[in-house]
């Protein structure tokens, strides 16, 4: 008999609207002794069958829905189907010979709550993080291993503690490719380091707006405030800014960028790098009466969960109105956030109060996002995550 998790009266709601989460306040009673990760049926509490998912006990959510299809079993073809559903929605990216690192599969919104597939040239990285994607890790992997030459686990992510689950990296099969692999993005040439790098080595969520900085740019002055290792930096130089700050507090990221630059066979000399934590460097940069055509603030998530976001959200106004006092007559924000619980319409809210606090006023000329290879499922609003503004200064600060 399958363990079942038998939810309370009127919990099924958000099930029936095919949402894949259940968390543990919803359940009424489970049956069975399922391990972390098992498999288990999802009934309302009159007894309807809902749903197929993963048992998740250390978590606040619960279970984590696999299908909705009650003759759906949860075994290897299914992992083998998903995967391959989730990368034929990637072909038009895998035919670009300009684009060879992007996201094979992202998680709820591809159909396999926690898991995270990236792809960088011909090496895949997976980060399992939740119990039930690390109990199917066998079929998971066989199920990647056609298509490309190594598969790499970067399981090493601070969610995988409220699963219960220790982290887990390193090559899983193929052979290792060492700390430095060179991608394409756009044509421009990046290299990642995808055992030690953030994430799985590369912020490929924010391709398309480091595209958007190729644009415009012929003799600007850029502030690039979050830099890692230089995306944006190398769009501005490539589109011709005539120079670019980039900032950021860790120093090989920093390291990395430079050598970025060199890749692209773009001119150094232009280039200022500064190891700061961006909040104080800010501060100094207006002392300094410094000014800019350009800045992009790219943070890490400031709110992990929805109670850290009154926080964040004091993170997000400092340093966009500290952005605003450095920006010339016309000079144009790039403002992201990648925290999931601060909506586009707040985090706009947000950038608004600054720009009042800053005396400028700016209009929002574009409105950015995640590209298509970081889908939304339509049941699943929590997949949007990255939000950003264009905003562009119409009447700065009096100097
Ligand atoms: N814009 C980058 C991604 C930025 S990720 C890209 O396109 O690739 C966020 C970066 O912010 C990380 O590199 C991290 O080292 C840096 N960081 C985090 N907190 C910081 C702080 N307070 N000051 C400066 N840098 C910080």
């Amino acid at each position: 008999m399958p363990a079942e998790v038998r939810l309370l009266p009127g919990r099924e709601r958000a099930l029936l609207r095919h949402h894949p989460w259940i968390f543990s306040g919803a359940v009424g009673t489970l049956e069975g002794d399922p391990s972390p990760g098992e498999t288990v049926e999802v009934t309302s509490a009159g007894g309807e069958w809902l749903a197929r998912a993963a048992y998740s006990p250390a978590s606040q959510i619960r279970a984590r829905v696999w299908t909705w299809k009650p003759e759906e079993a949860i075994d290897e073809a299914f992992f083998g189907r998903r995967i391959r559903a989730s990368l034929a929605r990637r072909e038009t990216l895998r035919a670009d010979p300009q684009t060879t690192a992007y996201r094979e599969l992202h998680a709820e919104s591809d159909g396999l709550p926690g898991v995270i597939v990236d792809r960088y040239g011909e090496v895949r990285v997976v980060q399992l993080l939740t119990a039930g994607a690390e109990h199917h890790r066998a079929a998971i992997f066989q199920a990647l291993q056609s298509g490309c030459e190594a598969l790499v686990e970067r399981s090493d992510a601070s969610v995988r503690g409220l699963e219960g689950l220790e982290e887990r990296t390193g090559t899983v099969w193929g052979s290792d490719p060492g700390d430095d692999l060179v991608v394409l993005e756009h044509g421009l040439r990046y290299h990642v380091d995808v055992h030690h790098g953030h994430k799985t080595g590369f912020y490929l969520d924010q391709r398309e707006n480091r595209q958007l900085l190729r644009s415009g740019m012929a003799g600007k002055e850029v502030l690039n405030c979050f830099a890692y290792t230089g995306g944006f930096a190398i769009c501005a130089l490539a589109g011709g800014a005539a120079r670019v700050l980039s900032i950021d507090s860790s120093s090989a990221s920093l390291e990395t960028a430079r050598a970025n630059v060199r890749l692209n066979g773009l001119d150094e000399s232009g280039c200022e790098w500064l190891e700061a934590d961006v909040f104080d460097a800010l501060r100094r940069l207006r002392d300094r009466r410094a000014a800019f055509d350009v800045i992009v603030l790219d943070p890490p998530r400031f709110a992990a969960t929805t109670a850290q976001v009154d926080r964040a959200a004091r993170g997000y106004k400092d340093i966009n109105l500290m952005a605003f006092r450095l920006l010339r007559d016309g000079g144009t924000l790039l403002t992201f956030s990648c925290s999931g619980g601060v909506s586009p319409d707040l985090f706009q809210k947000i950038v608004a109060d600054a720009a009042l606090d800053a005396g400028v006023e700016g209009i929002v000329t574009g409105w950015l996002g995640q590209p298509a290879d970081h889908p939304v499922d339509l049941a699943f609003p929590e997949g949007r995550y990255l939000k950003g503004l264009v905003v562009r200064v119409t009447s700065p600060l009096p100097r």
